[in-house]
């Protein structure tokens, strides 16, 4: 097992730079999940610490020894990736075996793990049978065993759950904490899904274009992030947002974030920073609004209903932008009626409109 420590690490394709000087420290045995949008680096930053990929700048160390110039095959690290890459004239044994046959270990050396991974990943009965004759959550799981027998210090998985319909992925996500649960090893894990990495990480990092965003423990970021980006990326449905001016409410009644169609959202528990004249921008989290029949905060016509069974998100305007709100009751409003809306203070989120930094 490894800590594994990047320090000022970039990387530049030819004039390009894509990755501008990440710094992160992943502990021993930590399960930590990269996740971003779509081009932000994360694939980028994992294969220059698997060593598929030159690091333009800064210092790879991979438990103690400096990694920068190591070959991928002397990291002690096991990928898996999207496509499994299966043999598909091997059967599912030999798949799993492949990378200690070419190691030339014994086989008495390295059955003992093969059975104890095929054990472990519910592939006891499917080791005869070719990855032809198995469903996509099996094969991914053959991909896992291979890297499982390596005994790697460090685990990467390259957004391994993509190629698989929704019931499946949700599965293979707890069998990959499971997993780590059992193993311990330490895990980078690269997603776009936010969920995903809700889910299974220990620890996020939250990247766009190249830098790091926030790193923090799932709920953390959840509950506290740093700045708009972060705010709009976790969470599903995401969090709504209004813009406004804060001004002076009569009689030193406090602040109230005035929007441009007028309206005004009284805030209870403004910090200090939020002065009039300031350019602020709320947000809130669908389940966090309550639907209410008096002294509302603000007003909302609902344009569109979504029930999912469990809960129903109602859909409308506030101040020109598009919000959710999420209840847990069977809603009997109808589209084109207008709901009272409750923003509880301990839930609303204020940040400087122009930097996207959290005010506090
Ligand atoms: P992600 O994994 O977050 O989707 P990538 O790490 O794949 O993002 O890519 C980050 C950025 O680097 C993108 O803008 C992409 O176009 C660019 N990029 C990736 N590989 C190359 C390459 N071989 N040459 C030039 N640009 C690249």
């Amino acid at each position: 097992m490894a800590a594994v420590q990047l320090s000022g690490i970039f990387k530049r394709y030819g004039d390009t730079q894509v990755v501008h000087g990440i710094d992160l420290h992943i502990d021993d045995g930590e399960f930590v999940v990269l996740v971003g949008p779509s081009g932000c680096g994360k694939s980028t930053l994992m294969r220059m610490v698997a060593g598929l990929e030159e690091i333009s700048g800064g210092d790879l160390m991979i438990g103690g020894t400096r990694a920068n110039s190591l070959a991928p095959q002397q990291r002690n690290i096991s990928m898996v990736f999207q496509s499994y890459a299966l043999y598909p004239h091997l059967s599912v044994y030999e798949n799993i075996a492949f990378g200690p046959r070419i190691r030339k270990e014994s086989s008495t050396s390295f059955k003992p793990r093969i059975e104890a991974a095929a054990k472990m990943l519910n592939l006891n009965g499917y080791l005869d049978r070719l990855p032809r004759a198995l469903s996509g959550g099996q094969r991914q799981r053959v991909a896992m065993g291979r890297a499982v027998v390596r005994e790697p210090s460090l685990f990467l998985f390259d957004e391994p759950l993509s190629n698989l319909d929704a019931k499946l992925r949700v599965q293979m996500r707890t069998e990959i904490k499971a997993l780590h649960q059992r193993l311990k090893n330490t895990v980078i894990y690269v997603t776009h899904d936010q969920i995903e990495a809700m889910t299974m990480a220990d620890r996020i990092v939250v990247m766009n274009a190249g830098r790091i965003e926030q790193i923090g423990r799932p709920l953390e970021l959840y509950d506290h992030p740093a700045n708009l980006f972060v705010a709009s990326f976790l969470g599903s449905p995401s969090m709504n947002f209004a813009e406004g001016v804060i001004v002076n409410r009569p009689q030193g009644a406090g602040v109230a974030l005035k929007l441009a169609d007028g309206s005004e959202i009284v805030l209870e528990r403004a910090p200090a920073s939020a002065r009039a004249g300031a350019k602020v921008t709320l947000g809130v989290r669908p389940e966090h609004i309550e639907t209410i029949t008096q002294a509302p905060d603000t007003m909302m016509e609902v344009e569109v209903i979504e029930p999912t069974g469990a809960e129903t998100h109602l859909y409308g305007k506030i101040g020109g932008n598009t919000w959710c709100v999420t209840t847990r009751q069977r809603s009997q409003v109808e589209p084109g009626q207008r709901v009272a809306l409750r923003l509880p203070a301990e839930h609303i989120h204020l940040f400087d409109t122009e930097s996207g930094r959290r005010l506090v």
